[in-house]
């Protein structure tokens, strides 16, 4: 064999790798003309390399982000290095549907391409290529497993009668808070609610109906919560939020509010209709507070306070005599 035919030979494997090849490959004059379209992109987008040949890639292609695309391909013309471009900056560069099996969910094609400056003999970059890899199966395992860390996390942080925070996360949050009003001293106030009697509507009304005024109240109460309010079922039938950027002065016009609003309720149960109250306990942030145990202790206490004197209304921490503090 002589040297022309051996290089000639090795030549016709290549171009029949390129051919074959799974992955995409395609390459562009510096005008975006298309010079070779590999089996892989015929194969995807149903556009045969003949019809394509010397095509402008942009004018063929109408769906590409053509401004985006080129300003990626010019950067590597110029700086003649390489580009990539990921499927989570971008799901796909060619909108190639999906048909694999095993990954039949996803409506399209996961693509990781890269850009590649192709320098010519006189040393000038005069073509570049793209190398499109299917990455579907990668992307749907990795959206998939976000999607059940996500589920998880919300399960763990989650009263599932509720849908408030669990009282670990609600713990959590108010942590947090009180971090931050040591850090910033920025005011903040706990409040810890209980309905009043519970034991008795359970007793007359059975279990279940003492759920669903749980959940009602829980429901009344996440609805009169701001964005930055964290809320969460502490026990049974106690809730404790912690307002942000609240002084004990907004906080009991947010726990009146409520109270007023839960009072008007009206529950039905059998040919029974019944009302509930609740009682709140507030405690604001202040020097004196020295730990977030003792924040919600206080807000504990003067809770207590609001049941001892009578149910139904809203007591703060720092109206308690001294006496009563100490103990
Ligand atoms: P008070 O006004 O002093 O708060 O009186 P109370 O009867 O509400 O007393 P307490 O708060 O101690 O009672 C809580 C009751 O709530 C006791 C328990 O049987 C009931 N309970 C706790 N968790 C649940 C629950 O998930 N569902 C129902 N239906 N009842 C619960
Ligand atoms: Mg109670
Ligand atoms: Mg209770």
């Amino acid at each position: 064999m002589s040297d022309n035919t051996h290089h000639l030979s090795e030549f016709h494997w290549l171009i029949e790798m390129v051919q074959t090849i799974e992955v995409g490959i395609v390459v562009l004059d510096r005008n975006y003309n298309i010079k070779l379209w590999n089996g892989f992109m015929e194969n995807h987008s149903g556009v045969s390399p003949n019809i394509l040949k010397d095509q402008n890639l942009f004018q063929h292609f109408a769906d590409l982000d053509t401004e985006w695309l080129k300003k990626k391909m010019e950067s590597v013309f110029l700086l003649k290095n390489r580009a990539f471009i990921s499927w989570e900056q971008r799901p796909f560069v060619f909108c190639f549907k999906n048909y694999r099996p095993i990954t039949g969910r996803a409506a399209h094609m996961y693509q990781n391409v890269t850009l590649q400056p192709l320098v010519s003999l006189t040393g000038e970059v005069s073509h570049i290529s793209m190398i499109i890899y299917d990455v579907t199966d990668i992307a749907m395992n990795k959206l998939q497993l976000n999607n059940v860390n996500q589920t998880l996390e919300h399960l763990s942080q989650t009263d599932e009668l509720t849908q408030l925070n669990n009282r670990r996360h609600w713990q959590h949050c108010m942590e947090r808070e009180y971090e931050r009003f040591s850090r910033y001293n920025t005011a903040s106030s706990l409040v810890m609610l209980d309905i009043d009697h519970f034991k008795s509507i359970n007793d007359r009304f059975g279990h279940q109906i003492g759920d669903v005024v749980i959940q009602r109240v829980a429901h009344m109460l996440s609805q009169s919560l701001r964005e930055t309010d964290c809320a969460g079922r502490y026990g049974g039938e106690e809730f404790a939020v912690v307002l942000a950027n609240t002084n004990s002065k907004d906080a009991i016009s947010f726990t009146e509010r409520l109270r007023k609003r839960v009072e008007q309720v009206e529950f039905m149960a059998d040919d029974d209709v019944f009302r509930v109250t609740v009682s709140f306990g507030i405690c604001d942030l202040n020097d004196d507070i020295k730990d977030s145990i003792s924040w919600l202790s206080f807000a504990d206490k003067a809770l207590y306070r609001a049941k001892l004197n009578g149910r139904n209304r809203s007591v703060i921490y720092r109206d308690i005599s001294g006496d009563e503090k100490l103990h």
